[in-house]
């Protein structure tokens, strides 16, 4: 089996919870965890006569992130009822958001090995999540469960669903899309995207195509993954096994599937319902979401700083490439950290001092992120500083003060004095010790005067050796040729 030949087009639907307090048709309050069936009112419980009441923060958190995405706002939204029977949907239909949808449009970029790539944003509409079934005894499966209770505390939680454009073409590039996706809502304070917890919940719709064709293949659809590196292996086996079936001559159905991570193995689960199957029809008793230009304009000016938006202002202002500007907005802590340290100095020594040595050194020992760590940002633009006007040597900066400030958090000035680190700035004591040097040494010095230029680094060499190599390299070899009238 081969994989040439084809090519991978795969769409994303994410459904994120919204950091609300409360849930999306009700007062009860959200939470994670809680005994069960401790969260509930007759309108998240689907009692006859409830009538729902739409949370306004829901909604401002959604328009948040449509703007973030470059989405249109609809100014007016309506919500449909979706109609199916499972146990764990009392009303036998969820309300969710169908042809007129908040947000519609949109291209959200991201960075993968393959290249960036600008993904289509097809909508983000707003529903509320199903409550859960738990399944007690033995090791909380269904099959060796003793008994199977509904949990509503999760039923009614507000949800958006955000859907993309098959524009995606790698595993890993659709990882990437929701590392990149997390960062983005996280820092907007739309969802804390907690994947373990189920607060961000991905499916992958993936298909395969010869290459050079632009139609679309028949796509399947891989449900509810919930880590990154789940997802990715997911779609590369779902992909692996589209190719298989191709190749020997079958057909892919239109079909749900399920990736196993203990095996690794793809299971068929159902052929997929379309939508006329649920019977959508407009929710009689939830008025539409009427969105004033003024209202969505007072929402933009309230976001913060996106993670793209400051990745092109750092390379634009502090001159720091894509990849550093990158790696260091990988987290907002990370971002402030990086930011309070160029501020104190040089932002191309900071960028690379920090993506590299102080993490690299953290990793090593106390497994912490910079701006979890005892180093401050101030005691790192010191440690940067110092290495940067020549009274610290890289080496010992790396080997010896890093090491240091990471377990005492110390000011820089005092590892370098406590461990005698301090570089020889004092011209005259350098000059006197070139001096003595070709005293000690009248047969090299011939030969450096005589057109050996090369002997001028035995004498560096000699000077880094006498000061334990406290004193500036490139400044002695300067000076050895001046002495010797070069
Ligand atoms: P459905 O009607 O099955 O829900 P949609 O057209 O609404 O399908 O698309 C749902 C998701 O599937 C979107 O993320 C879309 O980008 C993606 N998608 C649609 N067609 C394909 C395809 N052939 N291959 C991969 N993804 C696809
Ligand atoms: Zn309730
Ligand atoms: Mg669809």
């Amino acid at each position: 089996m081969s994989a040439d030949g084809y090519e991978p087009v795969i769409g994303l639907e994410i459904h994120v919870q919204l950091a609300t307090r409360t849930k999306m048709f009700c007062g009860c309050a959200l939470g994670f965890g809680e005994p069960i069936n401790t969260r509930t009112c007759p309108v998240c419980l689907g009692h006859p006569g409830a009538l729902p009441t739409l949370n306004a923060e829901a909604v401002r958190l959604a328009i948040a992130t449509g703007l973030a995405l470059g989405s249109s706002i609809a100014e007016s939204s309506i919500f449909h009822r979706k109609n199916y029977f499972y146990p764990d949907l009392p009303k036998a239909y969820q309300i969710s958001q169908y042809d007129e949808p908040i947000a519609s449009g949109g291209q959200f970029a991201v960075l993968a090995e393959d290249g960036i790539t600008s993904v289509g944003i097809t909508r983000a509409h707003l529903e509320e999540d199903a409550a859960k079934l738990v399944h007690l005894g033995a090791g909380g499966r269904r099959a060796d469960a003793d008994e199977s209770v509904v949990d509503f505390n999760r039923g009614g939680t507000p949800l958006l669903e955000i859907v993309t454009e098959p524009d995606l073409r790698s595993a890993a590039a659709a990882a990437e899309f929701l590392r990149q996706l997390q960062l983005t809502l996280r820092h907007l304070g739309v969802s804390d995207c907690n994947m373990e917890e189920g607060s961000m919940r991905a499916d992958a719709n993936v298909s395969v195509r010869p290459t050079g064709s632009t139609e679309l293949g028949t796509k399947t659809e891989l449900k509810n993954m919930n880590s990154f590196r789940f997802i990715e292996q997911g779609i590369t086996r779902e992909l692996e096994r589209q190719i298989g079936l191709l190749e020997a001559g079958e057909r892919i159905a239109q079909e749900t599937v399920h990736f196993d991570p203990d095996t690794g193995a793809i299971h068929v689960l159902r052929s997929k319902e379309e939508a006329h199957d649920y019977r959508y029809f407009p929710e009689p008793d939830l008025v539409a979401i009427v969105t004033e230009p003024a209202a969505v304009e007072e929402v933009r000016s309230s976001l913060p700083e996106l993670p793209s938006a400051r990745r092109a202002r750092w390379q634009e202002e502090l001159g720091i490439t894509f990849e550093d500007a990158t790696v260091l907005s990988e987290s907002v802590g990370l971002a402030a950290y990086f930011e309070e340290v160029a501020s104190r100095a040089d932002p191309k020594l900071a960028a690379n001092w920090i993506r590299n040595e102080l993490r690299s050194a953290l990793r090593d020992t106390t497994k912490q992120e910079p701006h979890e760590s005892a180093v401050t940002p101030e005691r790192m633009a010191e440690l940067i500083g110092l290495v940067a006007d020549k009274s610290l040597g890289a080496k010992p900066a790396r080997e010896v003060v890093l090491p240091e400030l990471i377990e005492t958090g110390d000011p820089v000035s005092d590892i370098v004095e406590r461990r005698d680190l301090g570089q020889i700035t004092d011209e005259g004591e350098l000059y006197a010790l070139v001096d003595r040097l070709f005293d000690e040494n009248p047969d090299q010095l011939a030969q450096l005067q005589g057109g050996k230029d090369k002997v001028a680094g035995y004498f560096v060499g000699q000077a880094m050796k006498a000061t334990g190599g406290k004193a500036d390299a490139a400044r002695v070899g300067e000076i050895v040729r001046e002495r010797a009238g070069l």
